[in-house]
């Protein structure tokens, strides 16, 4: 017998798959932890939570995860307020890039932003925290590979991007955050990252995605942000 398309048992099935991929992701992430000598639990799932719906999250949310990121502040803007009301322990990080003219709905909704990547966002974020009277910590994104059409900072110029932005516009830098190009091996681009990190003294390290994470956790990820592992290629 085939169920009809719109037996509730169906929606159900969806759910608990999800929830299930959740658990054998973390199981997976922890086993990395293990092998690679990182300390239980130094590592965090972020949640790559783009283009999937609030009904799609609920449950994840239920099942006891709190960290998403988000690549757009307009589709953020329309799917989180509501859940972050429900669940106000949410943490939500910003992953993809911010144009200037959205500073102030970023700074309304989100926790972190990964993705600053230039002056200008520096400033504009820099003015609009005393307005908003909300604490927000941020990672420096870093263009490891270089690559012309890609935002980041280069890593010549990563050092005096991150004074500029703890000493003149006094923001809280936390961390590194890469997306290394999709073609060749990533591990310089972890690697490069880290070293990064460690002489400016940052201990966050977001990188890694769903093709990649184990390797970045290797390399000292202290996030790894995975979409597609969890939810299916969109
Ligand atoms: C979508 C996305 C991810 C997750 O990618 P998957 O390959 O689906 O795991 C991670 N980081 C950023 C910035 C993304 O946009």
């Amino acid at each position: 017998m085939t169920l009809p398309f719109s037996n509730p048992q169906e929606e159900l099935s969806i759910v608990s798959d999800d929830t299930a991929a959740l658990r054998t992701l973390l199981t997976s992430i922890s086993q990395a932890e293990r092998e690679f000598s990182r300390a239980p639990n130094s590592v965090r799932l972020t949640i790559a939570s783009k283009q999937q719906d609030a009904t799609r999250l609920e449950p994840l949310i239920l099942a006891g995860h709190r960290l998403f990121g988000e690549n757009r502040v307009q589709e953020a803007a329309a799917k989180w307020p509501e859940l972050k009301n429900k669940y106000p322990d949410l943490e939500l990080h910003l992953i993809g890039p911010l144009q200037t003219n959205k500073t102030a709905a970023a700074v309304a909704l989100f926790d972190v932003i990964e993705t600053l990547d230039r002056p200008s966002l520096a400033e504009s974020l820099a003015k609009e925290l005393p307005r908003s009277g909300r604490h927000l910590t941020f990672y420096v994104q870093v263009n490891t590979g270089g690559e012309l059409q890609k935002a980041g900072v280069s890593p010549e110029e990563v050092d005096s991007f991150i004074t500029l932005c703890r000493d003149d516009y006094r923001l809280d830098v936390r961390g590194l955050m890469c997306i290394p190009p999709v073609s060749g091996h990533v591990s310089p681009h972890f690697a490069l990252l880290a070293q990064i990190a460690k002489r400016n003294n940052l201990k966050q390290l977001s990188m890694g995605m769903s093709s990649d994470y184990k390797l970045a956790i290797q390399l000292g990820a202290t996030t790894v942000r995975v979409g597609s592992a969890l939810f299916g290629n969109r």
